[in-house]
């Protein structure tokens, strides 16, 4: 009975007083109120048991309730609560180091709270890197369409999925966007190679807006919110040298990618021989326990913002960035990612789940599956010779059936209207095989249906 007006009592309070983070309100529905987790398995304040197909949003690579993460936030807390990194401290110091050597050069970052402040950070060290180095001109970022970067002002001026900035435009000045090389609605008509011709494209923006207004380029090695799109790895390739060819920054959003998701501990890694300017990480980096941010630069870069005779120094703080308890999580974060041979494992798993996940397109109803380490995407189409994408009706209901059989799974954001048609999941990177099955299995009986 108590149990009843306590969750009477939540459900009112969250109606009236929490502001949910992209939902729209419905008067009428009560919406999922988690309880406790284990692992990759979440409850509800009603008891019922849910695995958690998208790791929340993506972050919590290690699953629910590691003691010793815990203790390493608790220990930090109460041994230096807080420490701001104008000055420094041992657990920011040590991480910064360890992600130099994660990410195999030379690096130094600046630590920030959330995936888009990182983003915005880099933007900013990108446009004082060019005017400290006789290039202020050079103010332009160019990203992909569909790509998603962030919520806040020059994150979402790179984001470029219309739904999510209309309603709050005018954008940052400076962001021009290219198609993404998504093979299977190519901007390119029936071009063969369609991610060198999106790569190109770059550098043909680069050239007419002319390569001395243009500060970096910001892309996802794998887009993952757009819709889950996997260039093969000669794409990057192809970015990075035109990148270096006109003198413009390569930014590298690893906020999703990094830290093991993709099978290797970067998603850049995949390219071989790619070196990032500058990369952007988040959400895997304490596997959600706790908010942080970061922002690599390569020493070359961050040489120049070194300068003591001159003013260079980087005019940007965060009061929270960088917190000592969130630089413990992180460190015990890649000790356990490391120990446990967690990006072996998700490479190795990778490929039998994938292989599971392609049966799919025998289906009608499936356009295309894609992934890469675990992440996944099912591009959902009304038939596959018009590839028109199937109602936002019926996605929904694919989601609810798998959320009715315990499995948690989501769709890609709001691109343009209509096209939110291709399904996400991307488990978290301990899931034991069992959980992975479920995963696989859930969906399959969930999609069948559909034919
Ligand atoms: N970049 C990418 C690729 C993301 O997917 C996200 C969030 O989903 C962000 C940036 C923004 O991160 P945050 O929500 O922590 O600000």
């Amino acid at each position: 009975m108590s149990l009843d007006i306590n969750k009477e009592k939540l459900i009112k309070e969250d109606k009236e007083h929490l502001w949910h983070a992209v939902s729209k309100y419905h008067k009428n529905t009560v919406p999922m109120i988690a309880k406790s987790g284990e692992g990759g398995w979440f409850t509800d304040i009603d008891g019922n048991r849910y695995f958690d197909g998208v790791s929340g949003l993506w972050c919590l690579n290690l699953g629910h309730g590691r003691r010793e993460i815990a203790e390493a936030a608790y220990e930090q807390m109460l041994n230096l609560s807080y420490f701001p990194l104008t000055l420094s401290h041992e657990p920011a110091i040590k991480l910064s180091a360890k992600i130099s050597e994660l990410l195999q050069g030379s690096y130094t970052t600046f630590f920030s709270n959330s995936g888009s402040e990182a983003n915005e950070t880099a933007f900013k060290i990108a446009r004082q890197y060019h005017a400290q180095n006789g290039n202020p001109g050079k103010y332009k970022f160019i990203s992909r369409y569909r790509a998603y970067h962030g919520s806040t002002m020059g994150a979402m001026s790179a984001t470029a999925q219309a739904n999510r900035k209309t309603k709050y435009d005018p954008m940052a000045p400076g962001f021009i966007h290219v198609p993404a090389p998504y093979r299977y609605r190519s901007s390119f008509g029936d071009a063969s190679d369609p991610e060198l011709l999106a790569a190109n494209y770059i550098e043909e923006v680069i050239n007419w807006e002319g390569e001395e207004t243009v500060a970096g380029v910001i892309l996802e090695p794998f887009m993952s919110g757009g819709g889950v799109i996997v260039p093969s790895p000669q794409y990057l390739t192809r970015v990075a040298e035109i990148c270096k060819a006109h003198n413009v920054l390569l930014i590298v959003d690893e906020v999703v990618s990094g830290f093991g998701r993709t099978g290797k501990m970067f998603g850049f890694m995949h390219s071989a021989g790619v070196e990032p300017d500058i990369i952007t990480m988040a959400k895997g980096i304490t596997s959600g326990y706790l908010p942080l941010s970061a922002t690599s630069v390569k020493s070359s870069i961050y040489n120049t913002f070194k300068e003591e005779e001159n003013d260079s120094h980087f005019r940007h703080i965060s009061t929270f960035g960088g917190h000592p308890a969130s630089c413990a999580v992180a460190l015990k974060t890649i000790e356990i990612i490391e120990r446990e041979n967690i990006v072996k494992q998700v490479e190795q798993n990778s490929r039998d789940i994938l292989s599971e996940l392609h049966t799919l397109e025998q289906l009608e109803h499936v356009g295309e599956v894609r992934g890469i380490g675990y992440l996944y995407g099912i591009e959902l189409v009304e038939d596959k010779q018009s590839k028109k994408p199937i109602s936002d009706e019926a996605i929904a209901n694919v989601i609810a059936k798998c959320k009715e059989k315990g499995l948690i799974i989501g769709k890609n954001g709001d691109t343009v209207p209509g096209y939110s048609n291709i399904l996400i999941m991307a488990p978290p990177l301990s899931s034991t095989e069992e959980d992975l099955h479920f995963l696989v299995d859930t969906v399959k009986r969930c999609l069948t249906p559909l034919v």
